[in-house]
Formats: C-alpha cells, structure tokens, sequence
C-alpha cells in the first residue's frame, strides 16, 4: 500500500482512526466509514479464508468430509446478507461502520451489475472446488500426520527493533518429516509479491519457533487456477526482503514525523498515488477525487442524521 500510494497508507492505518468521533472534522470522520468498506472480492476473499479455517478443524477434529454444497450455500448467505445490509442499511454503516458493512461497489456505482455477479458466482465456484481439490488437503492435512501450529491469528515479531505484524493462513508441523508448513490461500490471481509474503512467514516461524528456513515448506494454493506452488526461501529471498523492509520502514519512519499535524490540515502532508489508475479502487477515492467529494460528504451528513 505505501508503494502504491502514501496517501493512502496514512489513512488506512493511521489518519482514518482518528474520525472515530464525532468531534472530528467531516471529511476524518468520513474517512472512518471508508476504512471500514470492501469491495466484493476482498469481502468473498475474507469469507472464503473464514469458510477454509473453520473446515480445516472439522475435518481434523472429526475426519469430516469437505462439502461443497454446504461451503457454498454458507457462502451465499454470508455475501447476500453483507449486499443487503449495504444497500438498504447504508444509515447504520454511516452511524457505526465498525459493526455494519458497506460494499464499495454499492456506496460508488449504486449497485452491482451482472456482469461483477457473474464473475462472483464463477470465482466462488472455481475456488471452493479449487480448496476442495488442493494438495494441502490430499496430499497434506489427509495423508501425514501434520499439527495445526496456527490458522488465520494475527502475529508479530520483531527485525531490526521494528515490530512486524502478519497473519499466516495455515502454520502446520509434520512430526514425521520434522518440517514446518505455511500454506497461503489465494482467490485472486498469482502476483510477483506472493513469494515475498511468504519469506514473510518463514521469517517469523525462524524467530518465532527456531525454525531453519531449509526445513519450512512454503505453499500458495491459487484455488481459483487451481494451481498449487511450493517453495523453500534461500538467502536471496531473504536478502531481497530485508532490503525491502528496510527501505519501506525508512520512508514510514520519515512520514510519521507528518502525522503530528493537525486533523485540518493532516491530508495535504501525503503524496497521493502517481499512477491514478490506482485510486479506481480505492476506498477513500470520495476524500480525493474533486468530483465525488461533495456528494459523499452530503451523504455522509445525512446518513449520520
Ligand atoms: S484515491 Fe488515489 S490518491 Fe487518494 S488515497 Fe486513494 S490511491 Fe491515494
């Protein structure tokens, strides 16, 4: 996020928080409500991850067998039910965002249009099929015998006195093997940051449970393609990311002297995205874009009643 935009960093995880109340100016308190939204493919991103954690225990705690049918009626309720509250709840969003949902294709284009229905009902159909058929499952979780270390827990630890926070999908231990596992679930498509993210892991299983990286089986499962990918992280991999991260917690560093401005004036302070091609998708797009402020902000005035 900050690569792409420092704006949009700084709201996200800093700037937002702070329209939490309603003594705040407007346009922070806005910025709350849009911190809270999702689009619809991160929400079924997060739906999927919650259905996959909560099968992976059954079917260790009981042998149960993975049912698509069920994964997928659960599924659509759970999205059917985030579309209804965001199209005819949107007041509630607007009052406490923190417990009412709020799709961004619903608060910016009205509606969803078939064709994002269609391409959801496909992704679904696809993925539950794709985590259903995996490798980690058959060839993993079914046949070694492998101890669930950590599922879907925010973690952290520290490199180089900065604390780095990550939430692994699946940490397992092959007692057998005496190898350590991550499995990263993937529904969008593969992207170059994937290996990236799980030397990430690897790092934190190293400070965290003395791992070697030899002995860690690094996985992305891409349910949607279907594709399994296995990796073992070498020095390059973690040469190249602890150069990242030192770069990246350099300029964090520098932007959070910026942070002590005051709320009027905090949002002038960050670069905004140079490619605008990023703000498309963007959730705070309503506090930048000069043509779309004024009318979120007179509907967040409304909403708020
Ligand atoms: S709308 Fe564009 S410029 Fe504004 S925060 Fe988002 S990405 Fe950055």
């Amino acid at each position: 996020m900050l690569m792409e935009c420092e704006l949009k960093w700084a709201l996200n995880y800093h700037i937002a928080k702070r329209g939490e109340f309603d003594n705040k100016p407007i346009l922070l308190q806005h910025a709350w409500r849009l911190k809270h939204m999702k689009n619809v493919f991160l929400l079924f991103g997060e739906l999927m991850h919650q259905m996959i954690e909560a099968e992976i225990k059954i079917l260790l705690e009981t042998g149960e067998v993975l049912s698509e049918a069920k994964i997928k009626k659960k599924l659509r309720e759970m999205l059917n039910q985030v579309y209804w509250q965001s199209k005819y709840r949107a007041n509630k969003w607007y009052k406490n965002p923190k417990f009412n949902q709020m799709l961004f294709e619903i608060l910016y284009n009205g509606d969803l249009d078939e064709h994002l229905i269609q391409s959801i009902k496909e992704k679904m159909d696809k993925c539950i099929s794709g985590f259903i058929q995996s490798e980690t499952i058959h060839g993993v979780l079914a046949k070694r015998k492998v101890k669930v270390m950590e599922a879907e827990k925010f973690r952290s630890f520290y490199l180089d006195g900065v604390r780095v926070v990550l939430s692994a999908d699946l940490i397992f231990y092959d007692e057998y093997n005496s190898v350590y596992g991550i499995v990263d679930w993937k529904t969008g498509k593969q992207s170059t940051n994937d290996r990236l993210q799980l030397a990430i892991y690897a790092l934190y299983l190293e400070k965290n449970y003395g791992a070697e990286h030899l002995d860690i089986e690094l996985t992305n499962e891409y349910l949607e393609e279907g594709i399994n990918k296995n990796y073992i992280i070498d020095t390059y991999d973690i040469d190249h990311l602890q150069e990242i991260f030192h770069e990246s917690s350099k300029r964090m560093t520098e932007l959070e002297e910026n942070l002590r401005c005051s709320d009027d004036e905090i949002l002038k302070y960050f670069q905004k995205a140079e490619n605008e091609k990023t703000c498309d998708w963007c959730n705070f797009k309503a506090l930048c874009s000069d043509e779309l402020r004024e009318l979120h902000i007179n509907n967040f005035i409304k909403g708020i009643g």
